[in-house]
């Protein structure tokens, strides 16, 4: 049996949300080299500020400007920094109690080494050059015994941060099962390649190796022709990043002949306005990929509902 392929996944998108009151007031003072707290019903101060206070439930009233030094209260030594971290090198992950602060609050420390690391260690904040209104304003903190080396210009003017942008970004290594494998391969042959359950004779695709209505593997291999019925369909009309076909454009589930599933594709060839329950279509390789590009309309008149009820 051929071995069962694998390929390197990244999944990545851009969060973006609205800060509220509290966090755009204190994104907007990291931006002028400010790092504000709140102060709660039981006179301890926050910060970073917290939206609604852990006794009363009550917003904060004004916020109040706390150190950018601090003392170190914990720590963990971070010695190969993950992509995406503060700092390339080394550093300290650590909770730091800023001056007029009560609570403490997490960034990283470049410490340079890990034996310069201590409860109650002194450190302070080193700005970022170019400051947008962002927790990464602050770099990282140093020691107060390190030499200063940032370059700081002066507070900006510009108006209050409301949004932060927070990148998301998943990397994984995915194995195909046996059966999804052999459908992929045939997809590189233009060939649509499903299995069928030995009890009930359902038959999937992709294969998903095993019946979910008999509990038992799928070893029978059926060979699908590129001819289908759209069961269901929706009009995508919303653009996102990254998208790769111009809205508005049609998703829908096509039920190849022979199959007792839909599987999700594309349907383009035709206006969204054209795309009903039951339309014929046929898949449209990519030339390049070697995979399928898209289905498009056939010609053909539609199925009937009875054909493929069973399967929406
Ligand atoms: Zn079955």
């Amino acid at each position: 049996m051929d071995h069962p392929l694998r390929a390197p996944l990244e999944i990545e998108f851009d969060y973006t949300r609205s800060l509220g009151p509290v966090l755009s007031e204190f994104m907007t003072g990291l931006r002028d080299r400010r790092i504000l707290g709140a102060r709660g019903a039981d006179g301890r101060v926050h910060a970073p500020p917290f939206e609604y206070d852990p006794v009363t439930a009550e917003p904060p009233g004004a916020l109040t400007e706390v150190g950018s030094e601090g003392t170190v209260v914990s720590w963990s030594w971070m010695p190969e920094p993950l992509a995406g971290q503060p700092l390339a090198g080394a550093f300290a992950w650590a909770l730091i109690r800023l001056d007029g602060a009560d609570t403490a609050m997490l960034h990283a420390v470049d410490a340079g080494s890990a034996t310069v690391m201590r409860t109650g260690l002194r450190v302070r904040a080193r700005w970022a050059e170019d400051r947008v209104g962002s927790i990464r304003d602050i770099a990282c903190f140093e020691p107060c015994s390190a030499v200063f080396a940032g370059a700081d210009r002066e507070p900006g003017s510009e108006g209050a941060v409301t949004m932060t942008v927070t990148p998301v970004r998943l990397s994984y290594l995915h194995t195909a099962s046996p059966g999804e494998s052999a459908y992929l391969r045939g997809l590189a042959e233009r060939r649509l390649l499903a299995q069928r359950c030995g009890v009930c004779g359902q038959v999937y695709i992709p294969p998903r190796g095993t019946c979910p209505a008999d509990g038992v593997p799928t070893r029978e291999e059926v060979e699908l022709p590129e001819t289908g019925t759209v069961t269901t369909f929706c009009v995508v009309n919303v653009g996102y990043p990254g998208q790769r076909v111009t809205p508005p454009y049609v998703a829908a589930a096509v039920l190849l002949d022979g199959a007792d599933i839909a599987f999700q594709h594309l349907v383009l060839g035709c206006s969204p306005d054209e795309v009903r329950m039951g339309l014929r279509v046929r898949a449209v390789w990519d030339e390049g990929s070697g995979g399928i590009s898209h289905f498009a309309p056939t010609g053909e008149p539609d199925a009937v509902y009875e054909s493929y009820a069973r399967s929406l």
